[in-house]
C-alpha cells in the first residue's frame, strides 16, 4: 500500500516539474477560456443544440475551485490570474499576487523559453482575461496600462478588439506606432477582413477587430473561428519550437450578466465551433494539448422545469458571478493531468509542467 501511495504521490505532484515522466509532453498548448461558462451553460447549450455538444469529444475531465484570495466568488481578473500566473489573488488584480507583487504569466514564460505565443478574444485585448496573460496592474479598469503589456512581451500574434486603448490614450502615446516600430504588422477591421489576413512569418501580427468591444455573435460578429484558424496557421509556421495560444469566448459571460439566454447560447455555440476546429487540428497534429475551461460561472443559470429539447426555459439566480466549481476538459499529450478536482491555480502548474516552462 505504501508503495502504491508514493507512486500516486509522484504522479499527483507532477507540477513540481520533476515527476512528469508519466505524462507525454506536448509540443503546443491551446488553452480555450469560455468566460462565465459553467456546467449549467454547457448543459443549456447542449439542449439548445438537439442534445449534442462538442464537449462529448473530451475524455479527460476535471473540476477546478474558482474562488479568489478574498472572495468565494471570483471576478475574471483574479480568476484568470489564477490560471495564467498560478496565484490566488484579490478580485480585480491583473497579473499580481495578493500582495500586489508582479508574477510572470504563462505567456511570458513561454516567450522566454522560445515558444511562439498568441491570444484571440471576442473582447478588447485589454479586458481582464487577455489582460491577465500580458499585464500587471492593480485594477482591471486600468486598461490603458494593460495595453502597455503588449510592448513588454514579444507576443507573436493577437486578434481582438479595443484599438482605442492603444491609439486614443490619455497619455497621448500611440502604441500602434510603437508596436510597428517594434516590428509588428498591425491591421484592423477597417482595412482588412480577418479572412484575408496575410502574414509574413518574420513579423509579429496584431489585428484589431473593433475600436471598442466587439459585437455579440448574434449581431453579426463572425471572426472567432477564422481568427483561431489564422492564429494556429501562423504560430505553426512561426517557429519549430512549439506554441502557446489562448483563445477566449469572452461574451458568454456578458450574456449571463444580462440574464439573456439567446445572447449566452449564441456565444457558447460560436465558441463550440472553435473548440471543434481546435480538436480536429490537435487530433491530426498529435503534438498539441488542448484545454478548455472557464474562469467562473456567471448568472447562476439553470434549465427550468418545463424546458423542452431546443426550447430551454432559463432561470438566472443572479446578474453576478457564482462560486460553482468549473469543469476542465483536456485532450492530447498530457491531458490525463487535468483529471480530478483541484484549485484553479493548478491549471497554471499543469501547463507550465507540460511545456517545461
Ligand atoms: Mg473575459
Ligand atoms: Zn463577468
Amino acid at each position: 500500500m505504501l508503495i502504491l501511495a508514493s507512486a500516486c504521490q509522484s504522479t499527483r505532484h507532477s507540477t513540481s516539474g520533476q515527476a512528469s515522466a508519466s505524462y507525454v509532453k506536448p509540443k503546443n498548448v491551446i488553452l480555450l477560456i469560455g468566460d462565465g461558462m459553467g456546467l449549467p451553460q454547457i448543459t443549456g447549450a447542449m439542449y439548445m443544440n438537439n442534445n449534442k455538444t462538442v464537449f462529448e469529444r473530451f475524455r479527460h475531465i476535471g473540476f477546478h475551485k474558482s474562488h479568489s484570495a478574498d472572495d468565494l466568488v471570483t471576478d475574471s481578473a483574479a480568476g484568470t490570474t489564477a490560471i495564467s500566473c498560478g496565484v490566488k489573488t484579490y478580485n480585480g488584480a491583473i497579473g499580481l499576487n495578493a500582495k500586489k507583487e508582479r508574477v510572470p504569466t504563462l505567456l511570458e514564460l513561454a516567450e522566454k523559453k522560445g515558444f511562439a505565443t498568441g491570444m484571440v478574444t471576442t473582447c478588447s485585448m485589454t479586458h481582464a482575461t487577455p489582460g491577465a496573460f500580458i499585464g500587471h496592474v492593480e485594477n482591471r479598469n486600468m486598461k490603458e496600462d494593460i495595453a502597455l503589456g503588449y510592448l513588454e512581451t514579444e507576443i507573436d500574434i493577437f486578434i481582438g478588439g479595443g484599438k482605442d486603448h492603444f491609439d486614443r490614450r490619455k497619455d497621448g502615446r500611440n502604441l500602434i506606432t510603437e508596436l510597428i516600430h517594434k516590428g509588428y504588422t498591425i491591421t484592423d477591421f477597417e482595412t482588412q477582413d480577418v479572412n484575408n489576413l496575410n502574414f509574413r512569418t518574420d513579423k509579429n501580427i496584431g489585428y484589431f477587430t473593433s475600436n471598442g468591444e466587439p459585437l455579440p455573435a448574434a449581431d453579426g460578429r463572425d471572426y472567432l473561428l477564422p481568427a483561431a484558424k489564422k492564429s494556429i496557421d501562423f504560430l505553426r509556421e512561426r517557429t519549430q519550437n512549439g506554441f502557446f495560444l489562448m483563445i477566449e469566448g469572452s461574451q458568454i459571460d456578458w450574456g449571463n450578466h444580462d440574464n439573456d439566454l439567446k445572447y449566452m447560447i449564441s456565444e457558447l455555440h460560436d465558441f463550440e465551433k472553435v473548440i471543434e476546429y481546435v480538436l480536429d487540428f490537435a487530433q491530426e497534429d498529435g503534438e498539441t494539448l488542448v484545454i478548455v475551461t472557464a474562469d467562473h460561472e456567471t448568472g447562476g443559470f439553470t434549465v427550468q422545469p418545463g424546458s423542452k429539447l431546443n426550447a430551454v426555459k432559463p432561470t438566472f439566480a443572479t446578474q453576478k458571478h457564482t462560486a460553482l466549481m468549473i469543469p476542465v476538459f483536456a485532450e492530447g499529450p498530457g491531458a490525463e493531468a487535468f483529471r480530478g478536482i483541484y484549485e484553479n491555480t493548478e491549471i497554471f502548474f499543469k501547463i507550465k509542467n507540460a511545456l517545461s516552462l
